[in-house]
């Protein structure tokens, strides 16, 4: 790898032609599209900012049909013509899905004997149709804001899906217009988000609760590859069986009995009680508002631990297929070295727990359960798609030479080390040098020297807005992140006030390999001065640090506190040391030091004490005493 370097702003140089890939999660309820954008996975957003495309499409007589929202607004009011839930249906055979049409309320086709066709106001319609509409608007919102063509997209299902059940998957990426790489599985993404695939290997459970399906699968990590040792689940379980079991609990509440309870009413209190229970993933209790049948309102309150008592049966059923597909691969819980959480029912705080405690293991839970399948899928095609070439995996997956910041005295602190592998984020905290200081200025340099000058400035800037404070007292937190294409950006922190900076420091092709080569040569060579030099520069540092904090303290105290002989002395000895720090070796330095330290230890001892004073001034000292 090159160089780090920065580049003028708005000239950067494309490091390398970077083909557009994307990862969908096409999902039962929901579907959503990542890629990966400078080093990191993203979920693309829609122009009101959301991530979620809901998997429904609404087909009209007059008109393109409507996808995602819209369409979801119509469920209610155009059930025939709103196609919810096709994944439930893609790759199935008229007389596979029998008993699932009992629970639609679309008509079927029934001349189409093969591959089942709901009758819309638009024709009839396939679910390979209704899922290449979803995949469809999911393509132009990510052509949007990528501001190019695909060139290749992974798309997720989930591991029980077969043959048939894959090929239409395909076939229906095929009538979106896109070039599907690979298909991947659902728990395999979500590994894959969470890097599990860069280990060597180990066993994992993927835990997925939806809004009405559940799946688990245990997935072994072999030289880089997933195998899937089981999957098991229930098609019918999920955040909506809670909701129905909070929805009745209300009725029970305000007595249902004396209710006439209509449809409206139900899908009120349904929706209510999801609010209800995602709202208490954050807080302990919430309240329930209802407007009744005979137009009254009613506020209600529901507590956690209440809700916990409500939904733990779902909880539990969930933990049968757990057990199953343990036995199924021949595992104990023992043998599992990770629980992977996806869905957005994994976020209610007891799933959470009562996973943990079935599996008696740790769980992976930081990536967002939403969107953490779409995450692990682009990661894949940026892959496939050859932006992470093996050329470029060779040269960029560590980092050459070492990256750090300057420090008083002209020398580098290294932050991320050398052959470090990338993508890697270190931080480190810095302080203060000067009572009162305000900004600090931050050189960013690579090389493995211990000396600025040795080393190649990559960048500099400037933290501002450091609230005044005591020397050393500040706390400013610099963090260095370079991402899979080697890209570094460095921001700065400072604790007490959060003020930030950031820059981002673009690979630069200037320099060759020999010249890296020659500059780890020198660093070797010239280790021995290095030492030598970085002590000097230490001393001189910790010289300048005292005669600054002495000249401040004679400035605020000198006259009261020391009289004339002791004052001078205390100068003289400052002046020496002044001198010294300018020419002479460490050793010297630091002796110099050190006597200074000693001639100011009486006037230390009274500023000390007339602190105290000054603070104890008209307190009582029992108030101290806690
Ligand atoms: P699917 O896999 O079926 O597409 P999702 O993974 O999107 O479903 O999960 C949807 C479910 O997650 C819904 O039941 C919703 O109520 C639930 N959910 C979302 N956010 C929260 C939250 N903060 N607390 C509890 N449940 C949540
Ligand atoms: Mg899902």
């Amino acid at each position: 790898m090159a160089l780090l370097q920065i580049s003028e702003p708005g000239k950067s140089t494309v490091p390398h032609e970077h083909r557009l890939a994307v990862g969908i999660d096409l999902g039962t309820t929901n579907s959503l599209i990542a890629t990966v954008r400078s080093g990191e996975a993203v979920v693309l957003l829609d122009e009101q900012g959301r991530s979620l495309l809901p998997s429904v499409v609404r087909y009209r007589a007059d008109g393109d049909p409507q996808i995602g929202y819209l369409a979801l607004n119509a469920v209610v009011n155009d059930p025939m013509n709103t196609i919810a839930s096709a994944k439930r249906m893609i790759g199935r055979k008229t007389a596979d899905i029998k008993s699932l049409r009992d629970h639609m309320p679309y008509n079927f086709d029934d001349e189409s004997a093969n591959v089942p066709r709901i009758i819309t106001a638009d024709g009839p319609r396939s679910a390979i149709e209704v899922s290449a509409e979803i995949l469809t608007a999911l393509k132009k919102r990510a052509e949007i804001s990528l501001g190019g063509d695909l060139s290749g997209v992974v798309i997720t299902v989930p591991a029980y899906f077969d043959d048939a059940q894959r090929q239409a998957t395909k076939d229906a990426a095929r009538l979106a217009g896109l070039n599907v790489m690979r298909l991947l599985n659902e728990p395999t993404a979500a590994a894959v988000a969470y890097g599990l695939d860069q280990g060597s290997e180990g066993v994992y459970a993927i835990y997925d609760l939806g809004g009405g399906t559940f799946d688990v699968s245990i997935l072994r990590l072999n030289k880089g590859i997933f195998e899937v040792l089981a999957t098991a689940g229930d098609s019918a379980l999920g955040g909506d069986d809670m909701d129905r079991l909070i929805a009745e609990w209300m009725l029970d509440e305000i007595g249902n009995d004396d209710l006439n309870v209509d449809s409206h009413f139900l899908r009120q209190a349904l929706v209510a009680a999801r609010a209800a229970k995602e709202a208490l993933t954050e807080d302990d209790s919430t309240d329930i508002e209802l407007s009744l049948p005979d137009g009254s309102n009613k506020k209600i309150v529901l507590d956690r631990s209440t809700m916990n008592e409500l939904i733990a049966p779902v909880i539990d059923k969930t933990l049968l297929p757990c057990r199953r597909s343990l036995r199924d691969a021949g595992l104990d819980k023992e043998d599992i070295d990770g629980i992977v959480m996806v869905g957005g029912s994994t976020r209610v705080l007891d799933v959470k727990q009562k996973v943990e405690k079935f599996f008696s293991k740790g769980l992976y839970t930081g990536v967002d359960p939403d969107q953490v399948v779409a995450i692990g899928a682009a990661i894949q095609a940026n892959i496939l798609i050859g932006n992470r070439s093996a050329d470029d995996m060779l040269l960029l997956d560590v980092i050459p030479l070492s990256l750090g910041i300057e420090i008083m005295g002209g020398m580098v602190e290294k932050i991320i080390p050398r052959n470090a592998t990338i993508p890697v984020t270190r931080a480190q905290e810095f302080t203060t040098y000067k009572d009162g200081q305000t900004a600090m200025s931050i050189h960013v340099l690579q090389g493995d020297r211990e000396l600025v000058s040795d080393c190649r400035s990559l960048a500099r800037f400037e933290l501002h807005g450091i609230p005044p404070m005591v020397a050393g007292n500040g706390r400013i937190k610099v963090s260095f992140q370079v991402d899979a294409d080697g890209l570094l950006s460095v921001s700065a922190r400072e604790a007490t006030t959060g003020v930030e900076t950031q820059i981002d420091v673009k690979p630069s092709y200037g320099l060759t390999d020999t010249e890296i080569e020659q500059m780890l040569r020198d660093s070797i060579t010239h280790a021995r001065d290095d030492v030598h030099a970085r002590q000097l520069a230490e001393q001189q540092v910790e010289a300048d640090r005292a005669i600054l904090a002495l000249e401040s303290a004679l400035e605020e105290d000198g006259h009261k506190l020391l009289d004339n002989d002791e004052r001078s002395s205390l100068i003289a000895g400052m002046e020496e040391l002044k001198a010294l720090a300018d020419t002479g070796d460490a050793e010297s330095i630091k002796q110099a030091i050190s006597d200074l330290n000693q001639l100011s230890e009486v006037f230390a001892a009274r500023r000390m004490d007339a602190s105290i004073r000054s603070v104890m001034a008209g307190h009582n000292i029992n108030e101290f005493s806690e």
